[in-house]
C-alpha cells in the first residue's frame, strides 16, 4: 500500500502560539495556570497540558484567585472577557490573531449599522465568541440551506463573515445565494489561510487516494472539514485520533492519504504511521 502525506497539515500558527504560551507559563511555576475551555480541540494536546498541571475550567469564576487564566485560540465573547478581567486573575489572551480579526470586522460593521451574517458551526467556541462581540443584530448561517431560508430586510445593509475554519465550498455557496437576495451585500471572507491551504492540500491528495485518514479529535471543526473536503471529490475519509481502531476498508486500499487537523501535532501523525507499519507487518 502507498501512503501519501498531505503537503500542508497539522498545527497552524494560532494553535502553535496558544500551546507554546500555555507551556511557557506552566514552566515559570509562578502561579497556577488555568485555561478557559479546551485550549485547542485535540485530546492528545489537552492530555499533555493536564500532565503539566494545567487545569481546564468552563467559567472564569472557577479559576483560583491570582492564577493565570488563558483564553483559548478560539477566542471569547466580550461578556466572558469582561467577567474574567473583573476577577483577581492574571489574564493571558491566546486568541488567534486571525480570530481577533473577525471580532474586529464584525464589531465594526455592526457598529456602523450592518446586520452581521456569520457562516459557521452552531455551538462552536469560536462562533460563540464572534457572536458575542457583535452589538447589533446578527444571524448564524450553518449551511447553504440556511442561506436559502434567510429572508433579508430590504431596509437594512448586511455583512457576511465566516468562522475561520469553515468549509470553503459551503462559504462560496452561501455567498452566491445571499448575493442574489442582497445585491449590496458586503462580504469579508475570513476563512483563515491555514484552513484554505489544508483543505486545498487534502482535495489534491484525495483525488489520488482510495481512502484518506485525517488525524484529529472528534471535537475539531477543521479536522471534520478536511474529511468533508476529501469526500467532496468522492474519496472516503475517516477521522482518527490516538489509538482509534483502523477502518475495515483499510485492507482493500491501494493508496492511502494522510493529513491532520490544525490542532493535531506531527507527533500524532508519526504515531499513526508507526501503527500502520505494525498493522501491515502483522498481516505479513
Ligand atoms: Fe488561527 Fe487559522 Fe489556526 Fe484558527 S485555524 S487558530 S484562525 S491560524
Amino acid at each position: 500500500m502507498n501512503i501519501i502525506l498531505a503537503k500542508k497539515r497539522g498545527f497552524c500558527s494560532g494553535v502553535k502560539r496558544a500551546v507554546e504560551l500555555a507551556f511557557s507559563e506552566a514552566e515559570k511555576q509562578e502561579r497556577p495556570v488555568v485555561i478557559l475551555h479546551e485550549l485547542v480541540h485535540n485530546d492528545a494536546v489537552v492530555q499533555e497540558l493536564k500532565e503539566n498541571d494545567i487545569v481546564i475550567v468552563e467559567d472564569p469564576a472557577e479559576a483560583p484567585h491570582d492564577s493565570t487564566l488563558i483564553f483559548s485560540a478560539h477566542g471569547v465573547s466580550s461578556a466572558v472577557e469582561n467577567a474574567a478581567r473583573s476577577l483577581p486573575l492574571n489574564i493571558i489572551d491566546a486568541t488567534c490573531p486571525l480570530v481577533k480579526h473577525v471580532h474586529t470586522i464584525a464589531a465594526a460593521r455592526s457598529g456602523a449599522g450592518d446586520v452581521i451574517l456569520l457562516a459557521g458551526k452552531r455551538g462552536h467556541r469560536e462562533v460563540e465568541g464572534i457572536l458575542g462581540r457583535i452589538g447589533g443584530e446578527s444571524h448564524l448561517l450553518t449551511s447553504p440551506v440556511d442561506a436559502e431560508k434567510f429572508i433579508p430586510d430590504p431596509t437594512r445593509s448586511y455583512t457576511l463573515v465566516s468562522q475561520t475554519t469553515f468549509f470553503t465550498n459551503d462559504f462560496a455557496a452561501i455567498r452566491r445565494i445571499l448575493e442574489k437576495k442582497i445585491p449590496d451585500l458586503h462580504v469579508e471572507n475570513t476563512i483563515c489561510p491555514s484552513t484554505i491551504m489544508r483543505q486545498e492540500a487534502v482535495r489534491k491528495l484525495a483525488v489520488e487516494c482510495d481512502l484518506v485518514i485525517v488525524v484529529g479529535s472528534p471535537g475539531s471543526s477543521n479536522s471534520k472539514r478536511l474529511c468533508e473536503t476529501a469526500e467532496s471529490v468522492g474519496t472516503r475519509a475517516v477521522l482518527m485520533g490516538g489509538d482509534d481502531p483502523f477502518p475495515e476498508a483499510l485492507l482493500a486500499v491501494g493508496t492511502l492519504g494522510v493529513t491532520s487537523g490544525a490542532s493535531a501535532s506531527e507527533k500524532e501523525v508519526a504515531h499513526l504511521l508507526k501503527r500502520l507499519d505494525k498493522f501491515f507487518k502483522k498481516l505479513g
